[in-house]
């Protein structure tokens, strides 16, 4: 498809992480539909770069690992733990929502 040098698998990065590129450590911001991973070099930016990178409304699925528009923080954990996993409408089941499903008789 394309000759990137970047690997065929996509670690698990979460937000906040460390990345270090060509020796250059910085903090993980998030990685956009295209392929572009954002990391913040300076502490000042990561916050304003997570702002930005959220504003794009592209996520990463924790169930396909696909970067997508509708991904969203599911679970019900009422202690409102950050944990809960973000899953894009395919992986919450969400597709076939109008589909009809034929009664048995
Ligand atoms: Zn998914």
């Amino acid at each position: 498809m394309s000759t990137s040098t970047r690997p065929a698998s996509t670690p698990s990065r979460h937000r906040g992480d460390t990345i270090t590129t060509a020796g250059v450590s910085g903090l993980y911001v998030g990685t956009t539909a295209g392929g572009v991973v954002w990391i913040a070099y300076e502490g000042d930016d990561f916050q304003t770069m997570c702002a930005a990178f959220d504003a794009r409304g592209e996520r990463t699925c924790d169930g396909c690992h696909q970067i997508r528009t509708d991904v969203q923080s599911v679970g019900r954990d009422s202690d409102g733990a950050p944990d809960s996993p973000d899953l894009c409408g395919a992986c919450r089941g969400d597709e076939g929502e109008d589909e009809e499903i034929p009664l048995a008789a």
